[in-house]
Parts: C-alpha cells; structure tokens; sequence
C-alpha cells in the first residue's frame, strides 16, 4: 500500500502499475500472478462466501471442506460440491481471464499463473501452466487407496449411484479432487509456486481474501524477497499490509488495463 497521508488518486496507481508490467517485460523479468475466488466473481462463480447461500447459509467452509466432515457426513458434503459443481458449468471465462491468457500468449514464459480456484476457468480461457494449488472441481477421487475391486468398478461403470458414489465392493467413496482444510497442497505445483513467488519482480494478487494458507504465503514471500506486490480487489483483503499498491476495482475492469500491450 502508498504510505502517504494523502493517497494518489486510483487513476496514478492504475499507470504505476502498468508501469510495472511494461518495465518487467522490456528487461525480461518475471512475473507472478496469484488469483482467488474473485477471480471469477465477474463469470457468475460465487466467492467462497457467497457459495454458502441459501440452505448453505448456517455452515461455513471450514466445517464442510474438510475430510472429517466428508467422512462424518459424506452425502451433505457431496450435496455442497454438486452445488458448486453446478454454479460453474456453463460459465465463462471474464475479460480478466482472457486478459492474462492474452498477456501470455504474447509474452511466452513471462507470467507464472497460480491460482487456489478450482473452477478451471484459466485453463478454458488458454492459459497455460497454470498452477493449480487447490484442485479441479469438475474431477472426483477416491477417498482411501484404491484397491484392485475399485479400480474395476471405474473400469467396468458400476460405481453405486449414491450421493457420493462408492466402490460396490469394498464401500470406498469418490471424493471430490480439490484440496480441503487441512490436507496438503500438490506437491510440485506449491513448489513451482515458491519458486515463482521468489524470483518474480512484480506480483499481482487478484481476488483473494488472504486467509487461505500456504496460498496466501506466496505474496508474503514476493514481498519479502524484494518483489513489488500489487493487491486487486473490491474489499479490504489481508494481504493489502505487504502490497505496495492496493488498486480498489474488479479482476474483469483492471486487469485487461494492466495487461494491455
Ligand atoms: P474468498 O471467497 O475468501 O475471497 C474472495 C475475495 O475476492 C474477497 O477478498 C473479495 O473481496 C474479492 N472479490 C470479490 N469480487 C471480486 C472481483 N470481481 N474482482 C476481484 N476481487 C473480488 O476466496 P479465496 O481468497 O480464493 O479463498 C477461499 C478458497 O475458496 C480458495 O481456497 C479457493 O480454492 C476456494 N474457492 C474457489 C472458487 C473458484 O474456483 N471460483 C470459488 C469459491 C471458493
């Protein structure tokens, strides 16, 4: 954030930044962009809080994203992942997607993309290698080790048609394929990550509240290894303390600004 007594107005801190983007790209030096759930506001996704509407409303995501809430109530659980699952299908990727898949398809190997969504709507926007760090929505896996009767059951289609699905031999459960409190991030996708954390010149953390750890980490660490960090988003956010600019507006407005050749 600016510490002065009387902030620039949003239109200087808009140019600051695409400043930014254009000296890292003329002295070829990385860049790294973080996004969260805001990302894909502007699409229709609902923010993780706002995905707790409804019947939803009296639970919060840390008591339904979770293995012990799965196992203790695997069908409420599968029932809340189906809901999400059908807030995203058929949405599109924003203007905020496309511009960063735009900016690195004109600047190849420039941006590191890491996002915590699970939604899926960088890569159908064409970015490529994005990291992952929470999962895929759209994908299930099974909740203890497969053995050789649930593999078959995958194979030969007869899987049971329970809320979640079991293996018909041994009662294994699909699980949804997304990271839950208190389980491990993919291994190489965190480390790739860091890395890009560490090493880039300029990160942009759009759409997150920053209350998700290790992904939220990721700016502490740009920050302290001398990156510049650059916090998008509507709302106060608890990353707003390590960024150096704070622009107040929407993924889908800013970034194509930011993007822009
Ligand atoms: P969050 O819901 O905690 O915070 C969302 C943030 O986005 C808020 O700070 C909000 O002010 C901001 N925001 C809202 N609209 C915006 C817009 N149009 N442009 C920019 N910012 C906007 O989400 P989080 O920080 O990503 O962390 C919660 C977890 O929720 C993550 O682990 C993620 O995996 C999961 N999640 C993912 C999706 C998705 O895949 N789309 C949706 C919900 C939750």
């Amino acid at each position: 954030m600016t510490h002065s007594p009387l902030p620039d107005p949003p239109g200087a801190d808009l140019g600051r930044v695409r400043d930014w983007v254009r000296e890292a790209v003329q002295l070829s030096r990385p860049i790294a962009v973080l996004t969260g759930a805001g990302m894909s506001a502007e699409s229709g996704v609902p923010t993780f809080r706002d995905a707790l509407t409804g019947l939803w409303a009296q639970f919060r995501p840390e008591e339904l994203a979770t293995e012990a809430a799965f196992r203790d109530r695997p069908q409420q659980v599968w029932d809340w992942y189906a809901s999400r699952r059908a807030a995203v299908a058929g949405v599109e990727p924003n203007a905020g997607h496309r511009a960063l898949a735009t900016f690195q398809a004109r600047e190849p190997g420039r941006l590191t993309l890491i996002t915590q969504n699970v939604d899926g709507l960088h890569q159908a926007a064409g970015s490529p290698g994005v990291l992952a760090l929470h999962g895929n929505l759209a994908e299930d896996r099974w909740l203890d080790s497969p053995r050789a009767c649930c593999d078959a059951s995958v194979a030969a289609g007869t899987l049971t048609d329970a809320c979640p699905p079991a293996c018909p031999a041994c009662g294994n459960l699909r699980r949804p394929a997304v990271v839950w409190f208190g389980e491990f991030l993919p291994e190489q996708a965190l480390r790739d990550a860091e890395t890009a954390a560490r090493t880039c010149a300029l990160m942009l953390v759009v759409g997150t509240s920053g209350a998700v750890y290790p992904a939220a980490g990721l700016a502490f660490t740009a920050h302290q290894a001398g990156a510049r960090v650059v916090v998008v988003n509507p709302e106060p956010s608890e990353l707003d303390p390590v960024a150096d600019v704070v622009l107040r507006g929407t993924a889908a407005t800013l970034l194509p600004a930011l993007l822009a050749p």
